[in-house]
C-alpha cells in the first residue's frame, strides 16, 4: 500500500471508488463514460495508487494500432527484438491498464481485447505464439466521451457489452468548487464564482458550444487568478478561447461573464 502523500487527490462523486474494487475483485473489466476533463483519468491514477496496484495508461489515438499495446519486433543493435507493448506488461504483471478514449483506436484494437474481456481472461500474441492467460490481478479500465461519438467512431454493442460501465459528469457545484479550488490553490470564495459561470455554460449546450466547460478548464483558469492574473483575463485565455474559435460565440460567452463578475 502506498503513503497516502502519494495517492492523487480524488473527491468521489458517488458510489464509483466502491464500484470499482468490485470490479477489480470479480475480474471484470469496467468502462467509464463522460465528458472530456470531468475526473476519468485522475479516478484510475487515484484508485490504482489507492489499492497500491501498477497502472498503465494508453491514450488512444486514430493511428493507435493492436501492435501498440501487445508489442512488436525491435531491432537493438543488429539484432530483432521482442518488446512487450503497455497491455501485455499489465497482463504479464498482474497490473491495471487504462485506455483513455478508447473509440478513436484502430478496428484491430478490439479483436484483441474481446477474449480479454470476456470469460477467457486471454491475450494472444500471434507474432510470438502465445497466449497469456491474465492474473487474478490484471484490470481492463476504458474510457470514452459519448459527446464525440459519430456514426464512423462508435464503441460497437459487441465491446461495450464486455464492460461494466459508469456514467462521470462534472462534479455538483460544491465538489467542484473543492476539487477546484484543492488542485489551483485560489480560496474557495473567488473559486464559487467560476464554477457558477461554469454551469451556465453548460446550460447553454446547442449554442454553437461542442462541449461545455471542463473542471480542468476551470483549474487552469483558477491557477491563473492564483497566480495573480486578472479575472478577465484568465477567463479570456482559459475558458473562452479554448472553447470557441467563433467571435459571436465569444461575445456571448463575455456577455454572460460580465452578468457574474
Ligand atoms: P478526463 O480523464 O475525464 O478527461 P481528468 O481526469 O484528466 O479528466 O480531469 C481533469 C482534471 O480535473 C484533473 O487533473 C483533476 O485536477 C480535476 N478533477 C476532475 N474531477 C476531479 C475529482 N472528482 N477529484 C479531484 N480532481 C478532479
Amino acid at each position: 500500500m502506498q503513503l497516502r502523500s502519494q495517492i492523487p487527490y480524488y473527491k468521489p462523486t458517488g458510489a464509483e471508488c466502491d464500484l470499482f474494487e468490485t470490479a477489480y475483485d470479480k475480474g471484470l473489466p469496467l468502462l467509464l463514460k463522460g465528458p472530456t476533463g470531468c475526473g476519468k483519468t485522475r479516478f484510475v491514477e487515484h484508485m490504482a495508487a489507492h489499492m497500491g496496484k501498477k497502472l498503465y495508461t494508453v491514450a488512444c489515438h486514430d493511428d493507435l494500432s493492436a501492435a501498440d499495446l501487445i508489442g512488436r519486433y525491435l531491432l537493438k543493435g543488429g539484432q530483432t527484438q521482442w518488446v512487450d507493448g503497455p497491455l501485455t506488461r499489465a497482463v504479464r504483471e498482474g497490473a491495471i491498464c487504462y485506455l483513455d478514449e478508447i473509440v478513436e483506436a484502430r478496428k484491430d484494437v478490439t479483436v484483441v481485447l474481446h477474449p480479454l474481456t470476456d470469460s477467457r481472461r486471454t491475450l494472444v500474441i500471434d507474432r510470438t505464439s502465445e497466449e497469456l492467460t491474465a492474473p487474478s490481478g490484471f484490470m481492463l479500465v476504458a474510457s470514452y466521451n459519448p459527446g464525440y461519438q459519430s456514426v464512423l467512431k462508435r464503441l460497437k454493442p459487441s465491446t461495450r457489452q464486455r464492460f461494466l460501465s459508469m456514467s462521470f459528469d462534472f462534479p455538483d457545484p460544491e465538489s467542484e468548487i473543492a476539487i477546484v479550488s484543492s488542485e489551483s490553490g485560489l480560496e474557495a470564495g473567488r473559486v464559487a464564482p467560476l464554477v457558477r459561470l461554469a454551469g451556465h455554460i453548460r446550460a447553454l449546450s446547442g449554442m454553437d458550444l461542442e462541449e461545455g466547460v471542463s473542471t480542468r478548464l476551470l483549474i487552469y483558469t483558477a491557477t491563473l487568478m492564483a497566480g495573480g492574473m486578472g479575472v478577465d483575463r484568465a477567463i479570456n485565455v482559459a475558458i473562452i478561447e479554448p472553447l470557441t474559435d467563433e467571435p459571436d460565440v465569444q461575445t456571448a460567452l463575455r456577455d454572460l461573464v460580465s452578468t457574474i463578475y
